[in-house]
């Protein structure tokens, strides 16, 4: 294996345990370049501060997590989450995030039409892109597991997030986050095809057998089934030379765990299992 990857903590990994302020001493501590906050940790302790705080520690911020969740059932709703998300894009531009992440949403209550909902995401995210284009936040839609369709993201594969992509040019890409698309046939061709300037973020665990929790049961990287080494050598192909985020949601394991702990595993399992 060449180069050991360069680790992002995506502070849900030591979310139960840490603070920001705690994350980002222990990515200090610890020899992590990068980190990527989740806007909650954020607003616990104010924008400003974070900015100062994350200067101060020498980190670089890989993504700021997140906004999306565009499908409202009226348009006060749909307006609702754009005004939100214009502030996701300004919290990003503070602290430096080198993108926003796009968990973009599923169905609204009570509507069975995914068909529209897709369509409302697309446009969101055309409407949100003026704005993030303005103060230079790339937007990073991430695909994710079919499973969370209805509630979390109805977009699911990279090809879909691609095209979307496409369609509206500049300042939009994804996150190849391999929780989401490692079953996925078409994921080395939609690796490739999003090249070096669609790809602004790879994400890293690995999925259990069995998985227990359809949210929170992610596993450390090399204790599950995804070949990390194969899908990275994809990414990196493309001339991605980003961060690596660990982002392990593990309510029964992880996150009950020492967080100096987690933190030495993550940056063992980058060199080892990633
Ligand atoms: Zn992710």
């Amino acid at each position: 294996m060449p180069h050991p990857p360069l680790m992002s903590l995506n502070v849900a990994t030591v979310r139960k345990q840490w603070n920001l302020r705690e994350a980002i001493e222990g990515c200090a501590r610890h020899g992590v370049p990068a980190i990527a906050p989740w806007r909650d940790k954020l607003e616990e302790c104010g924008v400003e501060e974070a900015k100062r705080m994350i200067s101060d520690h020498g980190l670089k911020v890989s993504s700021l997590c997140r906004g999306g969740m565009f499908p409202a059932s009226d348009t006060v709703g749909r307006q609702a989450a754009l005004d939100d998300n214009r502030r996701a894009v300004d919290d990003a531009a503070t602290i430096g995030a080198a993108c926003l992440v796009l968990v973009v949403g599923g169905l609204p209550k009570g509507s069975k039409d995914l068909k529209d909902a897709r369509q409302q995401v697309q446009d969101g995210i055309a409407t949100l892109l003026e704005h993030a284009r303005a103060v230079g936040v790339p937007l990073a839609i991430e695909p994710l597991h079919p499973m969370y369709a209805a509630d979390r993201a109805c977009v699911n594969t990279l090809s879909q997030a691609l095209d979307i992509c496409d369609s509206l040019g500049d300042g939009v890409g994804v996150i190849v986050d391999v929780y989401h698309v490692w079953w996925d046939p078409d994921l080395e061709t939609q690796i490739k095809r999003a090249g070096n300037q669609r790809i602004l973020g790879f994400h890293v665990c690995d999925w259990l057998v069995p998985t227990t929790d359809l949210l929170l049961d992610r596993g450390m990287m090399g204790d599950g089934i995804i070949d990390l080494p194969a899908i990275r050598s994809w990414v990196e192909n493309t001339g991605f030379t980003g961060y690596t985020e660990v982002e392990i949601l593990s309510a029964r394991d992880w996150w009950l765990r020492d967080p100096d702990e987690v933190v030495k595993t993550c940056l063992e399992r980058m060199h080892s299992a990633t």
